[in-house]
């Protein structure tokens, strides 16, 4: 090889590596859970930067607004320095192109989070291949956590001591306050 295809091919190669990976972690989060935060932690490590997508579930009823929920987000991801929280609606793959991101990251409970996902996956392979799911199983600590089990116990006032954040927590006491005084 000459030298300076050798030097052309040796920039390729750097400029390629310089490509930033972008992940994206869609959820509904209603709200977020400290089951979440374990997979924005570890799925941060896997990408340059992790997009935090917070959508309207068009199947789900939700207690907090986008806005809220959004907030709630940000307060409580601060600490992960490559992470940005956006909201959308629309398709998760176009939003995903749109925005550079190739790989989406969810993470993964029990069998029964399996099937559900294992759908999506294959859905989201076939409208757009160009992006990879990537699945994280959950800590055994946060495996039994779910956004719906917290706005239960909270509804009825029960302890939500490690599955929230303070802030959520905060803000679950508010709402069915709230909820409670009107
Ligand atoms: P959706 O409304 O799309 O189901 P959620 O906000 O409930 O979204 O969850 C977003 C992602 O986080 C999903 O991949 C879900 O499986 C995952 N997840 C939720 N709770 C936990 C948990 N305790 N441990 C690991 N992953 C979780």
């Amino acid at each position: 090889m000459g030298k300076r295809r050798g030097l052309l091919l040796s920039a390729v190669v750097r400029k390629e590596s310089k490509k930033v990976r972008i992940g994206i972690c869609p959820g509904s989060f209603d709200p977020v859970t400290n089951g979440h935060i374990d997979i924005f932690e570890r799925g941060s490590k896997l990408v340059d930067k992790l997009i935090v997508a917070v959508f309207e579930n068009p199947s789900k009823k939700h207690l907090f607004t986008m806005e809220e929920r959004e907030d709630m987000l940000r307060e409580t991801t601060r600490h992960i320095p490559n992470i940005e929280v956006v909201s959308f609606d629309g398709l998760l793959n176009e939003y995903a192109i749109e925005h550079g991101a190739t790989i989406i990251i969810r993470g993964l409970r029990a069998l029964s989070d399996f099937e559900y996902e294992f759908q999506r996956a294959l859905l989201m392979k076939k409208v757009e291949p160009r992006i990879e799911t990537v699945f994280i199983m959950t800590s055994t600590q946060y495996s039994y956590i779910s956004s719906t089990g917290i706005r239960e116990l909270a509804c009825f006032g029960g302890k939500l001591d490690d599955m929230v954040p303070d802030y959520v927590e905060k803000k679950l006491r508010e709402k069915f306050a709230d909820k409670y005084n009107a």
